[in-house]
């Protein structure tokens, strides 16, 4: 799939799939193309290249309308003069369903997102939370074959969009639903997914489940946008005596902020590098800290260490050692950690 704007190419080669009942999120900064992708899908917007099949069948040539695609947007949109009830019957009635047939349904979704009660209140009455409930079970019910969720949670305060992405995600699960769902936030797509889409500037980096690209991060773009990873290159490797085998080719790596081990310096260690004669020992040496920041559960430590300048992350709690500006501390780092990067765009 490709979609051009201006001569600009927006998305480039695009080939994403969905399983069956499977919740895939578009994972990616702002203006990488995710919401171009998901108006092409539901034929808001036309694309240059490419084809849209849904259950095999080719969806291309079809208006919005007859795709069998819904979509939720960042703004509910619902109709302001309508109370919950006719805003979820909208689509039904558009359908010519029977008035027995709009009721039980309805029902069935003010059930499914918990609001019942609010059957016969206005889209004002509602909070943002519960807006965006009616505006899914709105899409649901007239049971699309899949849902296109663009940023559905982004305009909603912290705590209300964690319980809420919670809730969609069992909602989801529980009713088999497939969908698309765009967000820039890692720890949103983390949560959510059993697939991730990773895109930077109209391109897809890397598929694969939370665990799989959180864990292996496939390029350096990949590696600092979902893990905050250390990214080191070849020479920083080794001032850290960190020689990895078989990655002659490659020119970065990627550690993980909470993989390093940073220790008082009690061991009296003099030297930096002291314990580094094997090709398998583990990097050990001394660090300065320069910087400590608490996130909440975890400090994050700006380290240097024999010329090379890394972030540790320590959790946060009374069993664990805190460190201060200016400590002398002892780094430990496992040289498998260390996970080599793909030259990005390949
Ligand atoms: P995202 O959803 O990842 O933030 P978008 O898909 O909205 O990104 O935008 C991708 C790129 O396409 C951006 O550079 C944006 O400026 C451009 N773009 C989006 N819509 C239009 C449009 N209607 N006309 C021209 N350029 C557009």
């Amino acid at each position: 799939m490709n979609k051009t704007y201006n001569g600009t190419a927006v998305l480039q080669e695009l080939n994403p799939e969905v399983r069956e009942g499977d919740m895939v999120t578009l994972l990616g900064p702002s203006g990488c193309g995710k919401s171009t992708l998901l108006r092409c899908i539901s034929g808001l917007t036309d694309m240059d290249k490419g084809s849209v099949l849904l259950e095999g069948r080719n969806i291309t040539p079809l208006a919005p309308k007859d795709r069998n695609v819904g979509m939720v947007f960042q703004s509910y949109a619902l109709f302001p003069n309508m109370n919950v009830f006719d805003n979820i019957a909208f689509g039904l009635s558009m359908k010519k369903k029977s008035s027995q047939q709009i009721k039980s349904r309805v029902e069935e979704m003010l059930q499914l997102i918990d609001l019942t009660e609010k059957a016969k209140a206005y889209p004002h009455e509602l909070s943002g939370g519960q807006q965006q409930r009616v505006s899914l079970a709105r899409s649901l019910a007239v049971e699309p074959k899949l849902m296109l969720m663009d940023e559905p949670l982004s305009a909603l305060d912290a705590k209300i969009r964690k319980h809420l992405r919670t809730e969609l995600r069992q909602i989801q699960k529980r009713v088999g639903m497939t969908m698309l769902f765009v967000t820039h936030d890692q720890e949103e797509a983390l949560t959510i997914s059993d697939t991730i889409c990773l895109m930077n500037q109209g391109r897809i980096v890397q598929t694969g489940s939370p665990d799989e690209v959180y864990s292996r991060p496939k390029d350096e773009f990949a590696a600092r946008f979902i893990g905050s990873y250390n990214v080191l290159t070849r020479e920083e490797m080794s001032r850290l005596n960190i020689h990895p085998a078989n990655s002659n080719a490659v020119d970065k790596f990627a550690l993980r902020p909470e993989a390093i081990l940073v220790q008082p310096n009690s061991l009296e260690l003099q030297q930096t590098a002291t314990d580094n004669g094997s090709a398998l020992s583990p990097y050990i040496g001394l660090g300065l800290i320069e910087e400590a920041v608490m996130l909440g559960n975890i400090v994050r430590y700006r380290i240097e260490t024999n010329g090379v300048r890394l972030h540790a992350d320590l959790l946060n709690g009374d069993q664990v050692e805190k460190f201060s500006e200016g400590d002398r501390v002892r780094i430990h780092i496992d040289r498998q950690a260390c996970i080599p990067l793909a030259p990005s765009g390949t």
